[in-house]
C-alpha cells in the first residue's frame, strides 16, 4: 500500500498548491518523500521549515520529475504548465519519467494540455498524464474539501489509484471520460457560475434601487427558481451572506482575474466545439473590465456587483429588515 506513495513531487506552491501540498504531507505515508519546487524560492523554504522534514526542497520541475514516481502540478496558466513539462532545460519531460504518473490540476486551456500529454506519452509510452483541474477555492484547498474534475474514463485502470492519492485533497471526485474532459467540466461550470453571479449582482442590484430589502429578495430566490449557490453561500451583495467574501471586502476568494481567465477559455472552448453563446462576449467583458478595476482587482470574483454599482452600505437604508 505505502510503496506505490514512496515519492511524491509536488510543483506550483502558490495559493492552491500550499495547501493541497500539506494535506498530502498530512495523509501519505511516513515513509513516502515528498519533493517539491516553485519558481519563488520563499515558498519552498516556507514549506520545508514549517513541516520540519516531510518535505525536500528541489531546485528545477526536472528535479522533482527525476526523484518522484508521481508528480502533480498546480500552477496558474497554460503557459506555466507548458514550462513546467516542456522547457527544454529543466522540465518534467527532460526526465525520464517512463512508467511515472503525471497531474495537472491547473486550470488551463485544453489544448495545451493534450499537447503535453501527447508529447510525454510520444517520449516515455509507459508514463501517464491526466488532467485534474479542482473547485472549491483556498478554503477546500486547506481542508481537503476540493471537488476534483479528473480526465480520465470510468474503466482507466490508473482509477482507484488517483482516487485514493487526490482523495487526500479533495472530497469529490469525478472522472469525466477522458483526456481533457476534467478541463471542460471546469471551464463549463466557471462559465455558469461567472454568469450566475453576475445575474445575482444584477437582479439584488435592481430590487434594491426599487426600494426591496435585499434580504428580503435573497430569502425570496432561495426558494424560488432564482436559487444557486452564488446567491446562497457566495452572495456578492455584501452582507447577506456573513462568511462569503463579499462581507469581508471581497477578499481571499477566487480572484477576479482567474474567473477572466476561465470564462474567456470557457468562451474559447466554446468557439472551438461550435457552440453558440448568447451571454460569452458581454459576461467575458465584465471579468475584464472588472478586473482591471483597480477597486476590484485582486479580489473575489463576486466583485461583479460592486463593478456594476451596486449598493454596498444598504443595510443603513433598511434598517428594520430581518434576514
Ligand atoms: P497562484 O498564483 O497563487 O500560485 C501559482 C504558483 O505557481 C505560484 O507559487 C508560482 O510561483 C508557481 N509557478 C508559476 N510558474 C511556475 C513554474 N514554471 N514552475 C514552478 N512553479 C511555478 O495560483 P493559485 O491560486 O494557486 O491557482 C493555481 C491554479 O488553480 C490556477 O490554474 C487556478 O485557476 C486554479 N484554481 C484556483 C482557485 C483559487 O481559488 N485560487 C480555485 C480553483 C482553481
Amino acid at each position: 500500500m505505502s510503496d506505490k506513495y514512496r515519492s511524491v513531487g509536488f510543483v506550483g506552491l502558490g495559493a492552491m498548491g500550499y495547501p493541497m501540498a500539506q494535506q498530502l504531507a498530512k495523509k501519505l505515508p511516513n515513509s513516502s518523500q515528498i519533493y517539491v519546487f516553485d519558481v519563488i524560492r520563499q515558498s519552498i523554504q516556507k514549506l520545508c521549515s514549517q513541516e520540519n522534514g516531510r518535505f525536500n526542497s528541489c531546485q528545477s520541475a526536472k528535479e522533482v520529475a527525476e526523484r518522484s514516481e508521481i508528480i502533480i502540478s498546480m500552477v496558474p496558466e497554460g503557459s506555466h504548465v507548458r514550462q513546467v513539462y516542456l522547457d527544454e532545460k529543466a522540465g518534467v519531460l527532460t526526465a525520464d519519467v517512463s512508467g511515472k504518473l503525471m497531474i495537472d490540476m491547473s486550470t488551463i486551456d485544453t489544448a495545451t494540455s493534450n499537447t503535453v500529454r501527447e508529447q510525454a506519452l510520444s517520449k516515455y509510452p509507459s508514463a501517464s498524464f491526466y488532467d485534474a483541474p479542482v473547485s472549491g477555492g483556498v478554503l477546500g484547498a486547506e481542508k481537503a474539501t476540493l471537488t476534483i474534475m479528473l480526465g480520465c474514463a470510468e474503466d482507466d485502470a490508473q482509477l482507484p489509484l488517483l482516487q485514493d492519492l487526490l482523495g487526500m485533497m479533495g472530497k469529490s471526485i469525478f472522472p469525466c471520460g477522458g483526456p481533457s474532459l476534467g478541463l471542460t467540466a471546469k471551464l463549463c461550470n466557471n462559465y455558469c457560475s461567472g454568469l450566475i453571479a453576475i445575474a445575482t449582482s444584477e437582479a439584488l442590484n435592481i430590487g434594491m434601487r426599487s426600494g426591496m430589502d435585499p434580504r428580503v429578495l435573497a430569502n425570496i430566490f432561495h426558494t424560488s427558481t432564482a436559487q444557486s449557490a452564488i446567491c446562497d453561500k457566495w452572495n456578492p451583495v455584501p452582507g447577506l451572506c456573513p462568511e462569503a467574501p463579499a462581507s469581508h471586502g471581497y477578499q481571499a476568494g477566487f480572484k477576479v482575474q482567474l474567473m477572466k481567465k476561465d470564462f474567456g477559455l470557457a468562451v474559447d472552448t466554446a468557439e472551438r466545439v461550435g457552440a453558440r453563446l448568447a451571454l460569452g462576449k458581454v459576461g467575458l467583458e465584465v471579468y475584464e473590465k472588472t478586473s482591471e478595476d483597480p477597486e476590484c482587482r485582486d479580489l473575489d470574483s463576486r466583485v461583479v456587483y460592486r463593478y456594476l454599482g451596486g449598493k454596498e452600505d444598504w443595510e443603513k437604508d433598511f434598517a428594520s429588515g430581518k434576514s
